[in-house]
């Protein structure tokens, strides 16, 4: 049963609670050990600003607001993701199953009244025809 690092927890410091609770007890079931990469939780204006600037985001922290901003976002990767021998299929496996873990979790929270009824979970994975950011999710009101 993995657990996350210290520096996944730092990573995860004031993010919504809903999210890293359903992110920690996916995680506890993962068959692969998972990671909080770097602004991978809350991101002030300005270090969104910067990853926009490096192309690695479609918002610019100003006009175009990320939702790491307001600590509803989480990015969540496989250990070794950034790895030379992380394999063309180890990524998208272990991605597609903490992605499953997340949407289960979150179904049982919801169950249990745990989540309101006007929260939704939404994974970066099922973005575009191609999925561009399938380390990201993020919670949202209806
Ligand atoms: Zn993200």
């Amino acid at each position: 049963m993995y657990k996350w690092g210290a520096r996944s927890l730092r990573r995860m410091q004031g993010v919504n609670h809903l999210l890293t609770e359903c992110a920690t007890r996916a995680l506890a079931k993962s068959r692969y050990d998972m990671t909080i990469p770097w602004m991978g939780g809350v991101r002030s204006a300005e270090e969104q600003k910067n990853i926009f600037d490096q192309g690695a985001s479609k918002a610019d922290g100003t006009n175009n607001l990320s939702y790491h901003q307001s600590g509803n976002a989480l990015d969540v990767e496989p250990v070794g993701y950034n790895r030379e021998q992380a394999s063309n299929t180890f990524l998208p496996k272990a991605r597609n199953q903490f992605a499953q873990l997340m949407f289960n979790e979150f179904s049982r929270m919801k169950a249990r009244g745990e989540i309101p009824e006007n929260v939704y979970l939404h994974w970066g994975g099922l973005w575009g025809a191609s999925g561009w950011d399938p380390q990201h999710f993020e919670l949202r009101e209806l």
